[in-house]
């Protein structure tokens, strides 16, 4: 399953926000017997839908969709030069799909700062430029290679990946990623698939903002345009790791205190879970009601699968109903006396919130 590597300096927070999130693991909870690594957290992606079917179906339980966070660490300046934990930072970060940084903006005389100030513009530059000069150096390797072997054998398909190699490193060498550059500069990232090049992964940044900054909207505002295309998640890593400690009415008094209606692990999930571009889809029943995760754009046998391979592979229909019509009709047979309930084979195109049941030969 994807995951999301979790990088920052040190100092930044990231420990606070890890733990918090290893707290909510949901994976110990629904799946007793997976083996759970001491570096991942495994968190539930909150959906208010599963709630609501659960009544509609008299379900059992609820089983959210999960996004799994890796903590990596290890990032310091001169970590492309492998310097100290560098190469094993490198390393692990390649196999993420995506990277999430978390930023310090928190002021706080008892922490210090790597860099002796508090300077989120900075921090996220020096992060960047060692992911960069990663990347750089796989390029250059890359584009000896490519240039030689396009010199022996002109075939389209190398002129292309020398291409989009060569556009890459006129990018990275301005300072960008190409995760915020490539669709502007015309660069097909499909050709620098096999480079695993870290600056393409997706990113989303975390500030890690004092508890007093929350309801700060020029700040976050300032903030979100640093990273923009990139989403931005403000949260008090402090207040997060005393929220999961927490009973759930206190836990939400505690937000509420501070302006917030949700907490910022859960908000960082669902960003997480999208910038992994994955989406869900729905089902239920008297055991429970359920999302599962599935790439955006993936096809109902597909989808299937994701239950179970023998699903996909004797796929017959599914019986397909949006999660607003079965609660506009409040039950199934209702909704099914609307003709809200659709049959579709195995070309259909999964929407986000379809609620399914599937057909299939054993
Ligand atoms: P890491 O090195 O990035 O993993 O940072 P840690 O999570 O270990 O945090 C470093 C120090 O900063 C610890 O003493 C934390 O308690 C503190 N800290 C983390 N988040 C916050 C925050 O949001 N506000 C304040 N004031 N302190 C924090």
């Amino acid at each position: 399953s994807l995951s999301i590597g979790i990088v920052g300096l040190p100092n930044v927070g990231k420990s606070t926000l890890f733990n918090a999130l290893t707290k909510n693991d949901v994976l110990a909870a629904n799946y007793p017997f997976a083996t759970i690594e001491p570096n991942v957290g495994v968190v539930g992606v909150p959906d208010p839908r599963l709630d609501v079917l659960a009544r509609i179906f008299s379900s059992q339980k609820t089983i959210p969709a999960t996004v799994s966070f890796v903590d990596i660490a290890g990032i310091v300046r001169g970590a492309s030069e492998g310097q100290g934990l560098g190469n094993k930072f490198l390393a692990n970060i390649r196999e993420a799909d995506a990277i999430c940084q978390v930023i310090r903006v928190f002021d706080d005389p008892d922490v210090v700062h790597v860099d002796g100030r508090v300077a989120p513009k900075d921090d996220i530059e020096t992060i960047n430029t060692e992911l960069i000069l990663a990347d750089l150096q796989t390029i250059e390797k890359a584009l000896s290679r490519l240039e030689k072997e396009s010199r022996l054998a002109r075939d389209k398909v190398k002129a292309g990946a020398l291409d989009a190699v060569r556009r890459a490193k006129d990018l990275l060498d301005t300072g960008t990623t190409l995760f915020a550059g490539a669709r502007a500069a015309g660069i097909d990232l499909e050709e620098l698939r096999e480079l695993h090049l870290l600056t393409a992964k997706p990113f989303l940044y975390v500030f890690n903002v004092d508890e007093s900054e929350m309801g700060d909207e020029a700040l976050k505002e300032e903030l979100r345009a640093l990273v923009a295309p990139a989403e931005a998640v403000f949260l008090d890593a402090k207040i997060e790791s005393e929220l999961v400690e927490l009973p759930d009415d206190e836990a939400l008094e505690l937000l509420a205190s501070i302006g917030q209606e949700e907490s910022g692990l859960a908000i960082l999930a669902r960003v997480g879970f999208r910038t992994l571009g994955l989406q869900t889809y729905l089902t239920a029943g008297p055991k429970e009601a359920r999302a599962w995760t599935i790439p955006a754009g993936a096809t109902a046998p597909e989808a299937a699968g994701v239950i179970h391979t023998d699903f996909q592979r004797g796929f017959i229909k599914a019986e397909v109903v949006s999660y607003d019509d079965l609660v506009d009709a409040g039950s199934m047979t209702e909704a099914k006396s609307r003709g809200k309930v659709r049959i579709e084979g195995k070309d259909y195109v999964m929407a986000d919130g379809d609620v399914v049941e599937f057909r299939f030969n054993v």
